[in-house]
C-alpha cells in the first residue's frame, strides 16, 4: 500500500466536524459568520498529535518515539498515547495489499450533493480497490468526551467524500474512531461498516439540512450541540435556553426533586456551564475591542512573584539572611507519574514501581453512566454474589 499526504486548511462554511450543530441548528452557521474563528490550546495539541502520527506514518517508522524530535512540541507521552493508533495503521496497511493511503485528505462530500460549501479534512483514508471499499478515520486526541463510531455523521460525510474521491465503484465504507486518551466500554479505536445503500440515504438526509442552512431566516435550536459553536457566547437563543434550564433548577427549589428531574438537571448542567463560559470569553474579547459594559471595567491583572534568576536568590538569601538550603530550596520527590518518564527516558523502558506506590480511594464521584470508572453498587452486588456462592 502506498502513502500520499495533501494539506488543506481551508474551512468550509458547512464542515463535516460541524455537521452535528448545522443539521440541527441551521442557523448556526449563518450566526457563526460573525465571530471570529480561533484557535485554543487543545486545537495547538490535536495538530502536534496529527503531525506525529502522520509523519511516523510516512516515514514507516516503527514507533511515534522515533518521530518526537521531527514535530516541534511533541513529546514521550504523546508518542507513547499515539503507538497503537501506529499499529493498528500499520496492521491495516499490511491487510491492504493494492490500496492507497491518505493523510489529511481534503474529502468532499458537497460534490455528490451539488454544493461547494460542503467539505472536510479526513485524518486518514484509505482507498482499497481490490476489495471495493474504503476506509476513512478520525484522529480525536482529547481526553474528555468519547465519541462514538456508530451513527457519526463527521464520519459519514468524509465516507461520502471518500467514494467522490474513489475512482472505483465502492460498496462499503468502514468509518474509524482513533481516540487514545478517552475511556470507552469498546477501547480506543472504534469502527462501523456501512453499506453504500445507506450511505446513499444519508446523503439525501443530509442533502435537505445543508438546504435549510440557506436560508436567511433559518431557525436558531439550542440545544447540547451548541458546546463548540463559535457564537454560544453572543447568541441569544442559547442564552434564553440556558436560563430556562436555570429558572426550572430554582423553580425545582421548593419542592424536593425527583431522581428522574435531578438525572435531567444534571445532564443540562452542562449547556449551561458551557454557555457561562462562553459568555464570558465574548465579553472579555469585545470589552477588549472596546466595548462598554455596564457595571464592568478591564482590570490590570498581575501573577505571583517570581525570583528574576533563582541561583542567585538562593546564593543571596543563604548569605543575607542565614537561612538554610533545606529552609528556602527543600528538596521533594517528583510523582510517580513524572518518574515513570525521567526513568524510561533515562534507562528506554518503564519502571515497576508497584512496591513504591499507592494509590488512595477518594470516594466516590458521580459520572454520566457510559464515562470511566467502576460502578461502586457493581462491586458490592458482586460481593455479595460471592458470600451466597460460598454458602
Ligand atoms: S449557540 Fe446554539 S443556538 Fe446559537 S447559533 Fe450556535 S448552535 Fe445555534
Amino acid at each position: 500500500m502506498s502513502a500520499k499526504t495533501q494539506d488543506t486548511d481551508a474551512h468550509a462554511r458547512l464542515s463535516c466536524s460541524a455537521a452535528y450543530r448545522w443539521t440541527v441548528c441551521s442557523g448556526a452557521p449563518r450566526l457563526e459568520a460573525q465571530f471570529p474563528d480561533e484557535t485554543s490550546v487543545f486545537a495547538a495539541e490535536g495538530t502536534r498529535a496529527h503531525t506525529l502520527l502522520e509523519t511516523a506514518c510516512l516515514l514507516g517508522l516503527e514507533t511515534t518515539a522515533e518521530a518526537i524530535t521531527l514535530v516541534e512540541g511533541a513529546d514521550a507521552e504523546m508518542a507513547e498515547q499515539l503507538q497503537p493508533v501506529l499499529d493498528w495503521i500499520k496492521q491495516e496497511q499490511a491487510s491492504r495489499p493494492g490500496a492507497v493511503l491518505f493523510f489529511e485528505r481534503k474529502l468532499n462530500p458537497g460534490r455528490a450533493l451539488g454544493r461547494d460549501d460542503l467539505w472536510g479534512t479526513g485524518d486518514l483514508v484509505i482507498l482499497d480497490e481490490p476489495r471495493k471499499e474504503a476506509l476513512v478515520g478520525d484522529l480525536k486526541y482529547g481526553a474528555g468526551l468519547a465519541v462514538e463510531a456508530v451513527d457519526n455523521q463527521q464520519l459519514r460525510l468524509y465516507a461520502l467524500g471518500a467514494i467522490a474521491l474513489a475512482t472505483f465503484p465502492v460498496e462499503r465504507v468502514i468509518t474509524v474512531i482513533l481516540q487514545p486518551r478517552a475511556y470507552h466500554t469498546d477501547g480506543p479505536i472504534r469502527t462501523e461498516t456501512i453499506a453504500r445503500a445507506d450511505l446513499d440515504a444519508f446523503a439525501q438526509t443530509i442533502k435537505e439540512a445543508a438546504a435549510a442552512t440557506d436560508a436567511e431566516d433559518a431557525p436558531l435550536v439550542a440545544g447540547e450541540h451548541c458546546h463548540f459553536c463559535r457564537a454560544a457566547g453572543g447568541c441569544s437563543v442559547l442564552a434564553e435556553h440556558a436560563m430556562s434550564i436555570a429558572r426550572e433548577a430554582f423553580r425545582a427549589v421548593e419542592q424536593p426533586l425527583d431522581p428522574q428531574r435531578i438525572a435531567r438537571l444534571l445532564h443540562e448542567a452542562d449547556v449551561v456551564r458551557g454557555w457561562l463560559k462562553a459568555l464570558e470569553e465574548y465579553a472579555l474579547r469585545i470589552a477588549k475591542d472596546g466595548t462598554e459594559l455596564p457595571g464592568f471595567k478591564l482590570a490590570k491583572r498581575r501573577g505571583h512573584r517570581k525570583w528574576i534568576n533563582p541561583e542567585t536568590a538562593l546564593i543571596e538569601l543563604a548569605a543575607a539572611y542565614s537561612v538554610t538550603d533545606d529552609q528556602i530550596a527543600p528538596r521533594t520527590l517528583i510523582s510517580p507519574a513524572q518518574a515513570e518518564k525521567v526513568i524510561k527516558a533515562a534507562v528506554g523502558h518503564k519502571a515497576d514501581l508497584s512496591e513504591l506506590v499507592h494509590t488512595p480511594e477518594l470516594g466516590p464521584r458521580l459520572v454520566p453512566d457510559k464515562a470511566k470508572g467502576e460502578d461502586v453498587f457493581a462491586e458490592i452486588v458482586d460481593l455479595f454474589a460471592g458470600l451466597e456462592d460460598a454458602a
